[in-house]
């Protein structure tokens, strides 16, 4: 059993202990994870250009913590709709890594800030 498939059976078991399931529409968990990256974002609003310094530096270990639980409830919130739509999230992601390296080719993107689709790839 791989890692990823460990956690997905402990995010399962935690949904199933509370009953929650029958109020997990796909609907409601890709809202979530929205919600999720957003209340990440919320941690970074308003905030000077030292505070990521500050994280990086471990001067600012409360807001590393608050960023480690936002990240965490996003993967949860991955893992909840992988097993609701009962896919394999190490592989869709594999898979995915494989086409972003397509579309963004080393040779076109290297070391470039804005990311250039290759022009078969324009429109994903
Ligand atoms: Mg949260």
């Amino acid at each position: 059993m791989s890692d990823l498939v460990e956690l997905q059976k402990i995010a399962r078991e935690f949904i199933d202990k509370r009953d929650w399931r029958q109020f997990h529409t796909l609907k409601d968990l890709a809202m979530n994870c929205s919600i999720e990256s957003n209340e990440l974002m919320e941690i970074f609003l308003w905030r000077d250009k030292n505070f990521e310094d500050h994280i990086l530096t471990g001067e600012d270990m409360k807001s590393l913590t608050m960023i480690k639980h936002e990240v965490s409830d996003i993967f949860f919130s991955c893992l909840a709709i992988a097993d609701h739509l009962h896919f394999d999230l190490e592989d869709a992601f594999r898979e995915k890594m494989k086409e972003l390296d397509v579309r963004y080719s080393p040779d076109e993107v290297k070391g470039k800030l804005s990311k250039i689709p290759s022009p078969d790839n324009k429109n994903k």
